[in-house]
Parts: structure tokens; sequence; C-alpha cells
């Protein structure tokens, strides 16, 4: 991995910027939301519609589970700088993931075959991709007379 000068560079940025973010910062998502409910002579049903809420609602996995969990006002104002502080380390490990691949794919382009062999052992051949060149290489329309 050899990083020309300017992708150096742009790798200390986002890393300074990502030690200047990091902080307590939790998983899942925050959603805040008005709805309306199941009842049909509800106050949310009627012209206009007075919906319920806003809730703040607080989605994550827990065991494979996606779970949703109603927050109150006074969890969501303390909570809230650290949904903030998750989506922003999210958005810069993805800026250095991004990077991290542009610098390594200029090391060995994605194109060219790797000479150490296939990893995807017993696959050779059958790849999505080529088995989409092969039919693209067919004509598409019967031969024309
Ligand atoms: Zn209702």
């Amino acid at each position: 991995m050899e990083p020309t000068a300017a992708q150096r560079a742009a790798l200390d940025k986002i890393t300074a910027e990502i030690a200047a973010a990091a902080g307590p910062a939790l998983p899942g998502t925050l959603i805040v939301r008005a709805y309306a409910c199941g009842k049909p002579n509800c106050r949310c049903r009627a012209d206009p519609p007075r919906l319920h809420g806003p809730y703040a609602e607080w989605t994550r996995k827990i065991g494979g589970k996606t779970m949703t969990r109603r927050l109150t006002p006074r969890e969501l104002a303390e909570y809230q700088p650290l949904f903030d502080s998750a989506k922003k380390l999210r958005a810069l490990v993805n800026e250095l993931q991004d990077l991290t691949l542009e610098i390594i794919e200029a090391d060995s382009p994605p194109q060219a075959e790797p000479a150490t062999g296939d990893l995807r052992s017993g696959k050779r051949g059958h790849s999505p991709l080529n088995l989409w060149a092969a039919r693209q290489s067919q004509p598409i329309h019967p031969a024309h007379a």
C-alpha cells in the first residue's frame, strides 16, 4: 500500500477528524415521528387529523432482533448527542474505507486477475460476472436474414 502525497494528506485529515469526533456513541437509529393509530374513531383519523406524538423511537438490533424503544423527552435530550456522535463517526469511517480502497486499488487494479490464484475456490469460471459476460457475447436476436 503506497499512498500518494495527496492520499496521505487525506488519510491524516480523516484520522484526525475521527480522533476529534471520538467519544460516547450509541448504536442504532433515532427517529422522531408522529403517527396514526388503529382506532377508527380516534382524533388521528379526524379531518384534519391530529396525529399521536411526535415520539422519539430508538431502533437497534439486540441479539439479531430489531427492537424499538420509545424515549422520554428527557432521555431524548440526553441521548441525542450520542446518536449524532455515532452518525458522524460512521460517516468518517466510511470516508476512511473509501479512501483506503482507492489506495489499495491503485496498487493492484481490480480488473487484473490475481496471479496468486482464486480465493473463491471451485467457483472459477462460474462467477455471476463471467456468466453475464458470456450472455452478452451471444447475439440478442436470431441471425438476421
Ligand atoms: Zn389515534
